[in-house]
């Protein structure tokens, strides 16, 4: 595969959003599969989320020092309690989770998830030792009415409010334009790198100098066709990927796109 030369500030993260999709019995085979291909790629963050009912067989299959870290698509921000159908950052970080979706658009449109729920998830996330991943997206009319800068802007700072400064480095955010997400749309590099250059000055402006160290993943109808010509953005670190990742090549294809070249690569 030819990549397109960069520079990587950052390391790059690809994590996988299985959505409520697979059975725990399905799990251990899917698992296997990506594990076998992508442990001899260096240098990228590689994280797979599937369903809660999932993850303590994603664990066992991937044991203590994998390749693959786990990653949950939701939380509870309350330690415990009479929260019927909830999980907590606790249980979560108890089975060897490491990483948690937060706000992902699905959250907000169907469970009515807002920017101040994400606020405290995210902060209790961390405090968990857990890894947020924090959505945000525009949906097609606030796109088409040019209201994409002003929508991420209020979600990224709501979300974030309050979030600690000295946990920072745990943070990660993924643009995702709601649009994008299942459609087979997705953004072209350009459009994606504007937001995700815009989410950095925010991301400046909130935290200082140490904020644009942060990652930022493009998310929305990544495949292998489209993933190396995103990745050579400046801005995008990486890929939050939903349908593409339930299919061991195609998400590690996208994987592969996002290594860093080395210099004699290519050539
Ligand atoms: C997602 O669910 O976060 C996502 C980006 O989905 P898809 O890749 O299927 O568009």
């Amino acid at each position: 595969m030819t990549r397109l030369k960069k520079n990587f500030p950052r390391r790059p993260l690809v994590a996988g959003n299985w959505k409520m999709h697979r059975t725990a019995s399905d799990t251990k085979n899917l698992i296997e599969d990506i594990v076998q291909r992508v442990q001899k790629i260096a240098n990228v963050d590689m994280v797979v989320c599937p369903p809660f009912t999932s993850l303590a067989v994603a664990a066992e299959t991937l044991g203590r020092h994998s390749v693959l870290a786990i990653g949950a698509q939701n939380m509870h921000q309350a330690k415990e309690g009479a929260f019927t159908g909830e999980v907590s950052g606790t249980m979560l970080r108890d089975l060897g989770v490491r990483y948690v979706i937060l706000g992902h658009s699905e959250r907000r449109h169907f469970f009515n998830e807002t920017d101040t729920g994400v606020a405290a998830k995210a902060t209790i996330a961390v405090s968990y030792l857990l890894r947020p991943i924090v959505c945000v997206g525009e949906t097609l009319a606030q796109r088409e009415a040019k209201e994409t800068m002003a929508v991420v802007e209020a979600q990224l700072r709501g979300s974030l409010q309050g979030f600690p400064k000295e946990k920072l480095a745990e943070l990660v955010i993924a643009y995702e334009p709601v649009w994008a997400i299942g459609t087979g749309k997705v953004a072209t590099p350009k459009q994606a790198n504007d937001v995700h250059h815009k989410i950095r000055a925010i991301l400046t402006d909130l935290f200082g100098p140490e904020g644009a160290n942060l990652r930022i993943l493009y998310g929305g109808s990544v495949k292998p066709e489209n993933s190396a010509a995103l990745m050579a953005e400046n801005d995008i670190d990486g890929f939050l990927v939903g349908g593409a990742s339930l299919d061991a090549r195609s998400f590690f294809n996208i994987i592969e796109s996002a290594r860093p070249v080395r210099a004699s690569e290519n050539d």
